[in-house]
């Protein structure tokens, strides 16, 4: 049964400015239309209109490649969330890691975000784990193991590029809006990076 505009409405009178900014920051294109009219009226009510508005604005319109660019460079610059050092730019990885137990194989695949030596880090990490505790699963655990350490070895290359990885470019195209409502908080940005699961 769908949500009567008023219910809705309350809802988001109810909610705290956090929760109603992430909303609009993360959510506003898969609202209902009749939803995102409300939602915007309680950011006007609240005085949270003009912040709301660009990171609405960007989940409707599809990113460009200058825009792209442009939150990628944003991010390249923030200290590595690892290390804190800043001297290097930025990219990401995807670290694969396997782990089996008898019949039972674990393949856990993360996107990372980081200075390259930590990237390094990271899939040397990922691939000694697989190394060790991938094997012992029959008869995914041979075969995935396998695959984990070709994937953790391709990223180390991957991960010492000067530009913008693919990778890292995935990352800003899904998460402009949340980007853009955060772009002048250098910690909200830096928050932004935390470890994302793929799958
Ligand atoms: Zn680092």
């Amino acid at each position: 049964m769908a949500v009567s505009e008023a219910d809705l409405k309350e809802n988001y009178r109810r909610l705290p400015d956090a929760k109603l900014l992430r909303i609009a920051s993360e959510s506003a294109a898969k609202l209902r239309p009749e939803a995102l009219v409300l939602l915007k009226e309680e950011l006007r009510t609240r005085g949270l209109a003009e912040t709301a508005e660009k990171a609405i604005e960007v989940q409707f319109r599809a990113v460009t490649e200058a825009g792209i660019a442009d939150y990628c460079a944003l991010l390249q610059a923030l200290p590595c969330p690892v290390c804190r050092s800043t001297a290097q730019p930025l990219n990401a990885t995807c670290t694969s890691k396997v782990m089996s137990f008898l019949v039972v194989t674990m393949w856990k695949k993360q996107l990372a975000i980081a200075c390259p030596t930590c990237l390094d880090k990271l899939n040397r990490d990922a691939r000694t784990t697989s190394a060790l505790l991938g094997w012992w699963g029959f008869p995914w655990g041979v075969l995935r193991t396998v695959q984990a350490l070709v994937a953790n070895g391709k990223m180390l290359k991957n991960n010492h590029s000067p530009y913008p990885n693919d990778l890292l470019k995935a990352f800003v195209a899904g998460n402009a809006g949340r980007i853009e409502a955060v772009r002048h908080h250098p910690a909200d940005l830096q928050a932004l990076l935390k470890a994302t699961p793929l799958s």
